[in-house]
């Protein structure tokens, strides 16, 4: 029997006509690099979308037409995140640091129409542009008296192709399956893969993220995004703010700028802001060297990489932040998992409270996880066995866009492996070891280099880290440490950052030896790229193997 309740679609455009009446005087503040600090409400962005709408029709894009944009977080992106998507359209946002190759290849693959794109990758544009036979027009995001001199063909102007069109439009209404975004992966090995989300997934993602137990979003918050809007939708905060009305702060081209940063915070009273762990090294470094504080900012939502205890620590003891550590990957929309307290968790003191901050947290409502063997049996959650992690859930991608083979990345029952390694506990708290690939094997057992990265972040004089196995004739593989140091002319001493790791972890768990090195190579999304650093460590020896 079914139930007799209304099948309305999920869609994006009812996020957007929902803040329009109920939060369209909500302020969006945007750094840009032709407009300064340019402001205005929730309203006038709607409006704008409908004309980039009408902009798309005018320009004879196909009714589901891949439109790209290659742009930094600002209003303009806002409003093609809403036009593209709201007229049945596929907004495929590319990230600017990808290598020329795999850039060429998602524009092919994915035949964009059209690409948006901020000046600053005019040049970047110039040299792909006659390997991308598919697009049509060229967008720069500006207005007529900041355009670039190009030789990018078919080149328009954003602000000019908006002014010429009507703000009137009904977006259409069409089955909540149908696909809204596209992103790639970062592709590490291989060519990037397309995950595309649909507006029901995007919608249902955006409900969870506004959850007490997520990022607790209303519209009293004010939301800083230094996720980039090219990566995985900005962790969906510019669906789940419109939702709510929480104001929206965007950096620009400074999303990587501390001192911007900083005065965002405060000058715009910023009370939560998501972001790689990469990101708030430094952020941290210039509050404690200008003795600043972020006053308003009551919870940052840390994930992408394993964010260390001692960065959840300095927030939380220093700044008066509490850390929200979550999980998640592109095609997972992204959220996974965030680690907020359950009433015992809550009571935790000392080694206790410790170990249970770097765990990625608990499952989001909607989201199943699971832990197996290598046979593909289910692990206990007892918070000792761990596995490869699997997960399903409605906005978890089902395959890959246009993938010329079946994914191997999904089982039968249609669960997806996240390529990590995990464990969980009774209270359903996952825990991350590893991914798959960076596992360190010493003497046919495993060592979890997160951990061990996570002991070293709180030696002081370590600035950044990272743990890698590294060939050993007797063990296999030994785990490596390798360092950058805070200040090189007081730098890090071997024998005491390894004795630092005496009774924190298991004895043979302790790094071989440590090396130094200027900067870790990080991926395109910020990550610490462990192929490459094992690349670059090519031929190392450790002391006691030769
Ligand atoms: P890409 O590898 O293309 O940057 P994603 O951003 O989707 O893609 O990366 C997802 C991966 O990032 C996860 O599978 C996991 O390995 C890692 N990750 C994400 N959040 C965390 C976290 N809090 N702790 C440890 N690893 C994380």
């Amino acid at each position: 029997m079914f139930g007799l309740m209304m099948d309305t679609p999920l869609l994006i455009k009812n996020i957007a006509l929902h803040a329009e009446r109920n939060h369209a005087r909500q302020e969006i503040v945007s750094v840009t690099s032709d407009l300064g600090v340019h402001r205005y409400t929730f309203g006038e962005a709607i409006s704008r979308a409908r004309k980039v709408t009408n902009v798309l029709s005018k320009l004879g894009c196909s009714s589901d037409a891949r439109i790209a944009t290659l742009a930094w977080n600002d209003f303009r992106h806002l409003e093609l995140y809403y036009g593209v998507s709201c007229s049945g359209r596929v907004l495929h946002t590319i990230n600017p640091r990808l290598f020329a190759d795999q850039l060429i290849y998602i524009i092919n693959h994915s035949e964009d129409e059209i690409i948006f794109f901020d000046t600053a990758f005019t040049g970047l544009l110039e040299s792909i542009s006659d390997r991308c036979p598919t697009v049509k027009a060229y967008v720069a995001m500006t207005s007529e008296n900041h355009m670039p001199t190009s030789s990018l063909p078919n080149m328009l102007c954003y602000e000019e192709l908006l002014h010429a069109e009507s703000s009137e439009c009904d977006w259409p209404d069409f089955d909540e399956r149908t696909a809204s975004c596209l992103c790639y992966t970062s592709g590490t090995t291989g060519n990037p893969k397309g995950v595309l989300y649909s507006h029901r997934s995007t919608v249902i993602h955006s409900y969870a993220l506004c959850m007490p137990d997520a990022a607790s979003l209303s519209a009293h918050d004010a939301v800083l995004t230094v996720v980039p809007m090219f990566h995985v939708n900005a962790w969906g905060y510019p669906y789940s703010s419109l939702m709510v009305g929480s104001k929206l702060v965007f950096p620009g081209p400074k999303l990587g700028d501390a001192e911007t940063l900083i005065g965002l915070i405060n000058d715009e009273g910023v009370t939560i802001a998501g972001g790689v762990p990469t990101v708030w090294l430094p952020l941290l470094e210039h509050l404690k060297k200008t003795g600043q504080g972020v006053p308003t900012l009551s919870r940052t939502v840390i994930g992408g990489s394993a964010c260390p205890l001692s960065m959840i620590e300095e927030f939380r003891d220093d700044f008066g932040v509490q850390v929200l550590h979550g999980w998640g990957m592109t095609e997972m929309s992204p959220l996974g998992t965030v680690n907020t307290h359950n009433p015992q968790t809550i009571e935790y003191t000392g080694a206790a409270m410790q170990e249970h901050l770097v765990k990625q947290g608990r499952g989001l409502p909607g989201v199943e996880l699971k832990i197996t063997d290598e046979q593909g049996q289910d692990l206990p959650w007892d918070g000792e066995a761990f596995g490869t992690l699997k997960v399903r859930g409605p906005w978890v991608c089902s395959d890959y866009y246009k993938l010329s083979t079946a994914s191997s990345a999904h089982d039968g029952d249609g669960w997806f492996d996240t390529g990590d390694v995990a464990s969980i506990d009774a209270n359903g708290y996952m825990k991350i070891t590893d991914r798959t690939k960076d596992v360190i094997k010493s003497g046919g057992e495993w060592i979890s280099s997160i951990d061990l990265e996570n002991v070293a972040m709180s030696f002081p004089g370590i600035r950044e880290c990272a743990v890698v196995g590294m060939p050993h004739s007797k063990w296999q593989e030994r785990p490596l440490l390798v360092v950058v140091n805070k200040d090189n002319d007081n730098p890090v001493e071997v024998s005491e950052v390894l004795r630092f790791f005496e009774g924190k972890v298991a004895k043979w768990w302790i790094p071989s030896d440590a090396v130094f090195v200027g900067e870790l190579p990080h991926t395109a999304t910020g990550k610490v790229s462990k192929l490459t650093l094992r690349e670059e460590l090519k031929g190392y020896q450790f002391p006691d193997d030769g």
